[in-house]
């Protein structure tokens, strides 16, 4: 194509991932993994980072959220139209899926740097008329149908990514795979005539499942059924003793350097898979993009450069810490009106606001909070406060729906003490209202089954303390009565975790907030100086630059080879 920007012409990392979350309103996107992606492909860009970022189109989204009168979750697809947004690219390629070949076009949008470079998110979409109905849908709903779909889905993001690449003329030289979705992708290189070692070489690969029951498998019916028989034959050439397709296994065979995403999920991840050399690149968030304006002019006149390079929020502790309270009012403000718009709900400014949002679902513990209601209700009486909920559960999570319904029908029950109120479809926007404003932000998951987690470090960057379990980033990033606080030791009996944590609002965070207003606020900066300079999304990109992308004695080009074959 003549006409193909160069920063995307001359790309040579690409990143591949289910879901990618670039703008509110493209709808490719469910949660945590593709906000993260998102995050990377700016800060890719601030650091002017030769990457292209890829992912499936999802043209119905992943869930559209409203609750009902019984407040129970009503989930919808959530329709979007990638012409809206991005532009399409010409080529076609074309992969066999259940012996019928499927078109698959790209659709391409550009991402501006802070400095002035770029990089391309493309999306893969199988909408187009010489495709059957049923393939057309393949880039429709995200984690959405059964394990065939998924498969599919899959096959598309893995073998139609470096054949588009190829036709294209991009030379990738380092293929990362955001979790295992991505796995069939070293098998299509392989397949097209790399040698395996080759692959390996050029191959990167992040999990972020830290239980087994959570990753990504396919029994073999279905894996005969779906590939085609030339892939089904480099797959056992592969994973000779196989007799299922486990994409972790297969991303960690054909890859050089596997990371998790915080410490400790790295050595939960090493028990997991036993001879895998794993590392860890700890997640981070994009600065830039989750700072609330106020804040974000506090830091552009006090810490210039930070936008780029996110180390430099550590001089923010040099700072008087009322002006990092003066900006965060101005979100707080701006949560208040957004809370009144959507619930008709007024909360009072005078009390904190405790925030809980993420994706509703068991391990996460949603509930916890209101688990000993008459306990809650009887620190309210003491320490009026707010306890805001957001977050989708995904339609198959019986678990994720019934804590909807729950917190709906205890928020029908509450005081004039105790504020409860939850918000729906939790999103980039939402979220970014939330995370600004927040006084608290809870984080409650079942260690170790948070692998990561970075709402924190969102709400961190914006003034707010962390209140959280001992598990994923946070074992890295807290530091006690310093810049939030922690629920129990790492070992004590997740089961004590609901009373503990109202012990610890009770005893410290809430005493804190209405009895020493100094020492809350010098909180607030040092949450900000230190974890907002520890979990930069352009730190973990120049962790992945330095020790994941280096190049090493690797052909260049492998990706080239992709596009030979049938
Ligand atoms: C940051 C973010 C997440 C991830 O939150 P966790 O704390 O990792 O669960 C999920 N959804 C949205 C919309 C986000 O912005």
């Amino acid at each position: 194509m003549a006409d193909l920007p160069d920063f995307l012409a001359s790309a040579t990392i690409a990143f591949v991932s289910m879901e990618i979350a670039v703008e509110p309103e493209m709808k490719c996107y469910s949660g945590g993994l593709g906000v993260l992606a998102g995050d990377f492909a700016r800060a890719a860009a601030d650091l002017g980072l030769p990457m292209v970022f890829v992912t499936l189109a999802s043209r119905d989204g992943y869930v559209r959220q409203s609750i009902d009168s019984q407040g129970n979750q009503r989930g919808e697809s959530d329709p979007w139209d990638p012409a809206d947004w991005t532009t399409p690219l010409e080529p076609i390629v074309d992969l066999s899926i259940e012996g019928r070949a499927v078109a698959v076009r790209g659709w391409f949008r550009q991402i501006e740097g802070a400095g002035g470079a770029s990089v391309a998110v493309l999306l893969l979409d199988t909408d187009l008329p010489q495709n059957r109905p049923e393939d057309r849908a393949l880039t429709g709903r995200l984690y959405g149908g059964d394990a065939r779909y998924r498969l599919r889905q899959e096959a598309v993001l893995g073998i139609a990514t470096p054949r588009l690449l190829a036709r294209l003329g991009v030379a990738v030289r380092r293929w990362h795979l955001n979790e295992g979705h991505a796995a069939l992708l070293p098998l299509e290189l392989v397949h097209g005539g790399a040698s395996v070692e080759a692959v390996r070489q050029a191959t990167v690969f992040t999990t972020h499942t830290p239980v087994a029951a959570g990753r990504d498998r396919f029994d073999w019916a279905l894996t005969q059924a779906v590939l085609d028989p030339d892939h089904l034959g480099t797959l056992q050439q592969v994973m000779p003793e196989a007799d299922e397709l486990d994409m972790t296994k297969l991303a960690l065979r054909l890859s050089c350097y596997a990371n998790a995403v915080s410490k400790r999920h790295r050595d939960t991840a090493r028990a997991l898979y036993p001879g895998a050399r794993i590392r860890s690149v700890t997640n981070g968030v994009h600065a830039g993009r989750w700072t609330a304006p106020a804040m974000a002019a506090l830091f552009d006149a006090s810490v210039p450069g930070w936008r780029v390079d996110s180390s430099r929020l550590a001089g923010i502790a040099q700072l008087d810490p009322a002006h990092i309270c003066k900006a965060h009012a101005s979100a707080r403000a701006t949560l208040i009106a957004e809370v009144a718009a959507r619930t008709g709900i007024a909360l009072d400014p005078e009390r904190p606001i405790l925030c809980y949002a993420r994706r509703m679902t068991g391990y996460k513990r949603p509930t916890l909070p209101i688990e000993s209601p008459d306990r809650l209700r009887a620190i309210a009486g003491r320490y009026p406060l707010t306890l805001l909920f957001a977050g989708k559960a995904h339609p198959d999570d019986p678990e994720g729906q019934a804590a909807i319904a729950r917190i709906g029908a205890f928020a029908k029950t509450c005081s004039s003490d105790l504020t409860i109120a939850f918000i729906a479809d939790y999103g980039l926007d939402l979220a970014a209202t939330l995370v600004a404003g927040a006084d608290i932000w809870l984080n409650l998951p079942v260690p170790p089954l948070e692998a990561s987690g970075t709402s924190g470090m969102k709400a961190a960057l914006n003034g707010g303390l962390n209140v959280s379990t001992p598990d994923g980033w946070w074992l890295e990033g807290g530091r006690e009565g310093v810049n939030g606080w922690t629920v129990g030791r790492p070992d004590s009996d997740p089961r004590e975790h609901g009373g503990l944590l109202l012990q610890l609002l009770d005893d410290q965070v809430l005493p804190c907030w209405y009895g020493d207003g100094p020492r809350w606020q010098r909180m607030m900066r040092d949450a900000v100086a230190s974890i907002g300079a520890a979990f930069g999304a352009d730190r973990a990109m120049r962790d992945y630059a330095r020790d994941a992308y280096r190049l090493g004695e690797d052909r260049p080009g492998i990706g080239r080879q992709a596009a030979i074959g049938p």
